[in-house]
C-alpha cells in the first residue's frame, strides 16, 4: 500500500476552500471510493505525488501531454517567451505562426480563433453556427462531452455521466429545449431529429471518436452520414476535436475519415499544457465572427504568447516525430499492445471486458456486451472499474478515475511501462476475480 498521508491532509485542507477539494469533478475520486492524489511534479512518463510516491502516469493532463511531461523543446520555447512577455493582450507572431500551421495541416481549414479552453471553442462555434444559419436549435451526441456550456451540458458524457447527473441545476429549460440528443453511431436518430425539426437546426455537434463516455470509434459510414444529413437539411457540421486533434493525426478526424466538417473545435493538444482552445473553419464561415462579422466574441487572454510558443513547439515535435519515425502509428502500436494485452487478460480470468481502443486511446470497460454508444457504456459495472482503478493507484499506475474516460498513451511510454501496466492490470483483475 502507497503512503497517502500528506495528499490526505491537501485533500481535507482543500475541502475547506475549494467544491470538493477540486478544481474540475473529473479530478475527484469519489467514483473510485477514495480521495483524490495530490501531485508535486512530472517528468517525461512519470508523475509524483505530494508524499513521495511514483507513478506511471496514463492521464497525462487528460490529452495535452502526448510528448510526455517536461519535454525539453517545449519548456525553451517558453522559457524564451517568458523573458520576452507573458501577455500582451495584444496581437503577436506567435499566434499568427501557429494559426499558421493550423490551416496548413488540417484539411478544410483557412481560418483560426484561439481562446483559451475547448469549452470555450465549443461554445463559440455553438455561437458561430448559430448566427451563420440563422438557425437556434443544436444535436448532440448522448455521452459527447463538449465543455461545460450551458447548451451542451445535456446527456454529457465524462464527469456529467461518471457524477450521473441527468440534468444539470443551472441550465434553463429555455436552453435545454434548444439542444436535441441523437444517439452516438445511429445516424437514424439524427434524421428524426432532422424530420421533426426541418429548418431549425443550426448544427451537429460530435466527437468524431468519442473519449468522453470511454473510448468509443464510429463505426464505418456513421460520419459519413452524419455529413450527408446535414448537407440534406442545410446545418453545419462540426468536429469537436479537442481530443483527436494532433492525436489521431495530424490532420485530425477530418483527414483519419476523410470526411468534411464545416468547422472543427480544438484544445488540449494545441496547447501542450497552457490553457489553450481553438474554433478552426473555412473563411466563408470564420468571417461572421468580430470584428469581421456579427458574431461577437473575445478573450483578454486569447492568443497568450507563452501558451501559443509551447503549442507551437509541440506542433512542430509532432510534426518532425511523424516524419522521422512515424510518431502516430508508434504510439497506436503501444496502446494496441495494451489492448490487446487487457483483452488476454480478460479472457484468462472469466470477467467480461470489452476493449476499445483507436490510435493512442483506449478504455477497458467491465461490460458483457460491445460498447458502442452511451447505453451500452452505460451498462459497465462501476463497481469492478472502481476495483481496478484503486488496484493500479496501489501499483503504482494512475489512470482516469472514472469508467467513462481514456487510457491515454504519450511518446514518453517505453515498453517497460506498456508492460508494467499490464502485469498491475493482472493482479487487478486477479483480486476482481476473487
Ligand atoms: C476536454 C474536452 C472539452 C473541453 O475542454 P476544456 O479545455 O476542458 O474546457 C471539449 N470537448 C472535448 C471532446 C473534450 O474532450
Amino acid at each position: 500500500m502507497l503512503g497517502h498521508s500528506y495528499s490526505h491532509d491537501a485533500f481535507l485542507r482543500g475541502c475547506k476552500v475549494i467544491p470538493g477539494g477540486v478544481n474540475s469533478p473529473v479530478r475527484a475520486f469519489g467514483s473510485v471510493a477514495c480521495e483524490p492524489v495530490f501531485y508535486d511534479r512530472a517528468q517525461g512518463s512519470r508523475i509524483w505525488d505530494v508524499d513521495g510516491n511514483e507513478y506511471i502516469d496514463f492521464v497525462c493532463s487528460w490529452g495535452p501531454m502526448i510528448l510526455g511531461h517536461g519535454d525539453e523543446d517545449v519548456l525553451n520555447a517558453v522559457r524564451a517567451q517568458m523573458k520576452r512577455g507573458v501577455s500582451y493582450g495584444a496581437p503577436c507572431e506567435s499566434e499568427l505562426l501557429l494559426a499558421e500551421m493550423i490551416v496548413e495541416l488540417v484539411p478544410h481549414v483557412e481560418q483560426v480563433r484561439m481562446v483559451s479552453s475547448g469549452t470555450e471553442a465549443t461554445m463559440t462555434a455553438l455561437r458561430l453556427a448559430r448566427g451563420f444559419t440563422g438557425r437556434d436549435k443544436i444535436v448532440k451526441f448522448e455521452g459527447n462531452y463538449h465543455g461545460h456550456s450551458d447548451s451542451l451540458l445535456v446527456s454529457a458524457g465524462s464527469g456529467v455521466a461518471t457524477l450521473g447527473i441527468p440534468n444539470t441545476p443551472g441550465v434553463t429549460r429555455a436552453t435545454a429545449s434548444d439542444t436535441l440528443v441523437a444517439r452516438y453511431n445511429d445516424a437514424q436518430s439524427l434524421r428524426r431529429l432532422f424530420e421533426a425539426h426541418p429548418r431549425e437546426i443550426a448544427c451537429v455537434i460530435v466527437e468524431p471518436v468519442c473519449g468522453n463516455m470511454g473510448v468509443v470509434a464510429p463505426v464505418p459510414g456513421f460520419l459519413q452520414e452524419l455529413r450527408e444529413l446535414c448537407d440534406e437539411f442545410g446545418a453545419l457540421l462540426i468536429f469537436d476535436e479537442v481530443i483527436t486533434g494532433f492525436r489521431v493525426g495530424l490532420g485530425g478526424a477530418q483527414e483519419a475519415f476523410g470526411i468534411r466538417a464545416d468547422l472543427c473545435t480544438f484544445g488540449k493538444i494545441i496547447g501542450a499544457g497552457f490553457p489553450v482552445g481553438c474554433i478552426a473553419g473555412p473563411e466563408r464561415i470564420m468571417s461572421s465572427l468580430a470584428p469581421e462579422g456579427p458574431v461577437y466574441q473575445a478573450g483578454t487572454l486569447s492568443g497568450n504568447p507563452v501558451a501559443m510558443e509551447a503549442g507551437l513547439a509541440q506542433l512542430h515535435k509532432l510534426e518532425r516525430l511523424e516524419k522521422s519515425e512515424h510518431l502516430y502509428a508508434n504510439l497506436a502500436d503501444k496502446a494496441a499492445r495494451l489492448a490487446e494485452g487487457l483483452r488476454e487478460l480478460s479472457k484468462s480470468r472469466d470477467i467480461t471486458t470489452q476493449v476499445n481502443q483507436f490510435g493512442s486511446v483506449l478504455t477497458l470497460f467491465f461490460a458483457s456486451a460491445p460498447v458502442f454508444d452511451w447505453t451500452s457504456a452505460n451498462a459497465s459495472n462501476r463497481e469492478h472499474f472502481a476495483r481496478y482503478f484503486r488496484c493500479m493507484l496501489d501499483e503504482g499506475i494512475i489512470i482516469a478515475p472514472s469508467q467513462f474516460e481514456a487510457v491515454f498513451v504519450s511518446y514518453a511510454h517505453s515498453d517497460a511501462d506498456i508492460s508494467r501496466f499490464l502485469s498491475s492490470a493482472k493482479r487487478a483483475l486477479e483480486a476482481i476475480a476473487k
